[in-house]
């Protein structure tokens, strides 16, 4: 007898997820219940109770050309049909070599060897595992890392440590290896005091450098917008004082560019954008268009040197049961395809100025504070009953829009948009109107 009838009606179905499915992020004893997905085409979510949702944060931060996109599903498709997953160690296969090739061409400098696994935080716990056994490999022990205040690097144990600063990890702290932290310039529209940040920032560098010489395993940075923490942005001049600082120390620099990679930022990747050359860069969300988990660490040319030799202990012996599965290499390459299609950078500049006319509109309304834009995501501080992921205004907020059928999901009080470049112009138009008469009933 199975526990589960056959068939189920949308209500059976919430209810077994009620009953059986624990959820990220969420507080299931106040959360409402779950919106029962039944589908999504580009930028739209179709729900159960016959609701359609704007997706504006494509689906955490994944989905680059829309849900459903039928190239990506099928190169899927034919793939399953053709290999759907072999080991990774002894073999290869054809969507891992090409995907790493492609991607590899694409960044800057000696960025040429990917070490594959499936989701962003595993691919900064490789980056931070692999700088400690570079330096090892060379006879140096070196156990400092430094992150950026408010900086998120993923839920893993490494991963946690470097963002410890972000508040999220509380319940964790001894788990955690100390990192230490210097502040993120974040800047706005009109920051009269960016240098200052900037300075203070770099100030606080040089000091760690200069109490450790010789210690920093690495130093980790989300180039040109941290995330999770609220969309806080910095300069590309800062990134490249920082590469400057880090060159001059001997460390190593690691982008975790699992949110600003594939043309989040404007540019293909904020690297290319800021003109920096790091040791190790971080790649997953928007990596198979937000089809598939997959997600690599690119390392330089001379990190992979330092790992060879005859002795099974200078390997980096680390890995995953479906590292490189070839479904999302597959994906990856699909996605790829489409994304360096001159419509999709046509896309990326359009989302990028309808952002700027709109945000340059609600910059005027009284609650509405620290307007800010990267490539295709707009940010901006909603003024209300504090600051944080506390405060009360984000909850009020998803509600709201929610309920005009916008996915927004507020950051504290940070309110962004990080839409699929499929969105269509209207679409978009729509959503910054609703937000204006959302922030007009605040
Ligand atoms: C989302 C995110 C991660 C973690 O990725 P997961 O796939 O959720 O594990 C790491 N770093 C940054 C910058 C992210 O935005």
């Amino acid at each position: 007898m199975s526990k589960v009838p056959s068939t189920l009606s949308y209500d059976d179905l919430r209810a077994l997820d009620a009953r059986h499915v624990w959820h990220p992020f969420t507080q299931a004893g106040t959360a409402p219940p779950a919106i029962l997905a039944l589908g999504a085409r580009g930028a739209t979510i179709y729900a159960a109770d016959g609701r359609e949702y704007l997706d504006l944060v494509s689906s955490w931060w994944v989905n680059l050309h829309g849900h459903g996109n039928p190239a990506i599903a099928q190169a899927i498709a034919d793939q399953a049909l053709r290999l759907e997953q072999v080991i990774f160690a002894d073999f290869t296969h054809e969507p891992a070599a090409r995907l790493a090739a492609r991607v590899t061409r694409l960044l800057p400098g000696d960025l040429d060897r990917v070490f594959y696994s499936d989701n962003g935080s595993t691919a900064v716990e490789v980056s931070l595992k692999l700088a400690h056994q570079y330096w090892r490999n060379r006879g140096q022990h070196r156990g400092v890392y430094v992150a950026f205040e408010g900086g998120y690097h993923g839920d893993t144990a490494g991963a946690m440590s470097a963002g410890h600063s972000s508040g999220y990890f509380e319940q964790w702290r001894e788990m955690l290896f100390p990192v230490e932290t210097v502040p993120f310039p974040a800047t706005w529209d009109n920051d009269p005091e960016v240098e200052a940040k900037e300075q203070a920032a770099l100030d606080a560098l040089d000091l760690i450098f200069a109490s450790n010489p010789d210690h920093v395993a690495a130093v980790i940075v989300e180039p040109l917008i941290q995330g999770a923490a609220g969309m806080r942005m910095c300069r590309p001049q800062f990134l490249q004082a920082l590469e400057q600082r880090v060159r001059e120390a001997g460390s190593l620099l690691i982008f975790d560019e699992v949110m600003t990679g594939f043309s989040r930022t404007g540019g293909l990747f904020a690297c290319v954008k800021a003109g920096v050359t790091p040791d190790l860069v971080c790649l997953s969300k928007g990596l198979t268009g937000g089809f598939l988990p997959l997600s690599m660490t690119v390392a330089r040319e001379a990190i992979f040197q330092e790992f060879l030799g005859q002795d099974l202990s200078r390997a980096f012996l680390h890995g995953h049961s479906y590292t490189a599965n070839p479904l999302g290499c597959a994906a990856g390459l699909a996605s790829l395809d489409l994304l360096q299609a001159a419509e999709c950078q046509e896309r990326v500049r359009t989302i990028e100025a309808i952002h700027r006319a709109r945000l340059d509109k609600l910059a005027a309304r009284p609650n509405v504070a620290r307007t800010r834009l990267c490539g295709t995501i707009a940010a901006m501080d909603v003024i209300g009953d504090g600051e944080g992921y506390e405060a009360g205004v984000g909850p009020r907020l998803k509600a709201a829009f929610l309920e005009r059928g916008l996915l927004l999901r507020p950051l504290g009080n940070v309110l962004y948009m990080l839409p699929p470049y499929c969105i269509a112009e209207a679409d978009l138009h729509r959503a910054w109107d609703i937000v204006g008469e959302v922030l007009e009933t605040l």
